[in-house]
């Protein structure tokens, strides 16, 4: 019997992995730098959680989430995005004001796979708990772009809004409800427009997208207080240069955002052109049992960005230690080849050996893993006290000492 992948779901090994360890190994040191350090969540959490803080009327909730019972009839969903799972940690905790946290891992929403958009896939991002001053909705604005320019992707451009407090909103929704009453919406927006009338602006289908296209905007119903924050959010990132353009359109599909939100988008992508996705939270801490504390947040796809770098024919750096390969000639040779790979590994090489084959396909095999160098183990060598060092890049050979190699090897791989 041979199983298959599940749909929207991928393996990634050889020459991709690397591009998914620059990605995570980049974004932690400059995260760090940032102030932000590594929270884990676990992958399921109580649907509750994320039915409460995305918002039951949301496209994620209602069709997305992966959810199940386990043995004792308690309800659990894979996580859809990592910001309720931090704050429920961050109250669970009493975790103390200011917080900054960042997350690298798989989400899962039951979304109809295509080219950037999967069932399982990774994301890093960050949340900032405890600030209301627009300064730190810039600096992670600042930080989203300065991570994504870091890690090689160009041309990128900040779709802007703000949606406002509940105030504002309340009084958007009727606004809204006036201008959606008059379109021909999918029976979902339908039945949901009354209930939560934002979520039909990020609805998927395309009907929707395009009677939708011009609503009017949320900036002309935002409160005194939003319009303020908005205002000096927009001044701070003028004063440095980081440009934007304003989109009232953007709600961005969950429902605990307020005040500013924000999305990265790129050329390389597409119609599916957003990267990075984010805004302010500042009721979500209360809602899920904390003091009432200002937060914000953003996640990036790493998949979508791992695509946006191939189109732009970004060359993905090669972390990984250079490899030497250490090939025998007879079972002697093989026993005395086992004890050189096992005493250069104690000493940080990364070395590969194989035990079944002959020279010539060791050779070849040390070619296909694109060894640097291989450590020949021969019998008639040996007797000498030596091995023969192969440079696999021109084929040249030479003899040297084996108490010597690791010298050697420190020489020409550094
Ligand atoms: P969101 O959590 O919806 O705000 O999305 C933030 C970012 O995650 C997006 O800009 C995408 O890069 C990525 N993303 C969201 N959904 C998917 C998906 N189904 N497949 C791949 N990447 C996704």
């Amino acid at each position: 019997m041979r199983y298959k992948l599940v749909k929207g779901t991928k393996d990634i090994f050889l020459n991709d992995i690397n591009k998914w360890q620059y990605i995570e190994s980049t974004s932690k040191k400059i995260l760090e730098d940032f102030g932000y350090s590594e929270i884990r969540t676990p992958i399921f959490e109580s649907t509750d959680l994320f039915s409460r803080s995305i918002g039951v009327s949301t496209d994620i909730v209602e069709k997305e989430m992966y959810s199940f019972k386990d043995k004792k009839g308690r309800d659990l969903t894979l996580r859809p995005e990592g910001t309720a799972s931090i704050v429920r940690a961050y109250v669970e905790h009493s975790l103390v004001p200011p917080v900054k946290f960042y997350h690298i891992g798989t989400m899962y929403r039951y979304e109809k796979p295509q080219s950037g958009r999967y069932r399982e896939f990774y994301q890093i991002g960050i949340e900032a708990i405890g600030s209301i001053s627009p300064f730190i909705d810039c600096e992670v604005i600042d930080l989203a772009l300065f991570l994504l320019s870091k890690l090689g992707l160009t041309n990128l451009k900040i779709r802007l809004n703000s949606i406002g407090c509940r105030k504002c909103r309340e009084v958007y929704k009727k606004i809204l409800l006036e201008y959606l009453k008059k379109k021909e919406l999918c029976k979902d927006c339908i039945r949901r427009m009354n209930l939560n009338p934002f979520r039909v602006l990020d609805c998927k289908n395309e009907q929707c997208i395009r009677v939708t296209s011009t609503p009017p905007s949320i900036l002309n119903s935002l409160c005194e207080d939003c319009k303020k924050h908005f205002a000096e959010v927009k001044e701070i990132l003028a004063e440095y240069k980081i440009s934007y353009f304003e989109d009232p359109r953007l709600f961005r599909g969950l429902d605990y955002y307020t005040k500013t939100t924000f999305e990265i988008v790129t050329d390389e992508l597409g119609a599916k052109n957003s990267v990075l996705g984010g805004g302010r939270y500042d009721y979500l801490v209360e809602e899920l049992g904390g003091d009432s504390t200002p937060a914000i947040g953003w996640a990036f796809g790493v998949d979508r960005l791992v695509l946006a770098l191939e189109s732009a024919k970004f060359r993905f750096p090669d972390e990984s230690k250079k490899l030497i390969f250490i090939a025998w000639t007879t079972e002697t040779a093989k026993k005395q080849a086992f004890k050189i790979a096992r005493r250069l590994r104690t000493e940080e090489f990364r070395c590969e050996m194989n035990y079944e084959k002959s020279l010539k396909a060791q050779l070849k095999l040390a070619d296909r893993l694109e060894a640097k160098l291989t450590v020949i183990v021969g019998t008639h060598e040996l007797k000498e006290g030596k091995v023969i060092l192969r440079n696999m890049e021109d084929g040249s050979q030479r003899k040297i000492d084996i108490e010597k190699i690791e010298l050697e090897l420190k020489q020409i791989m550094c």
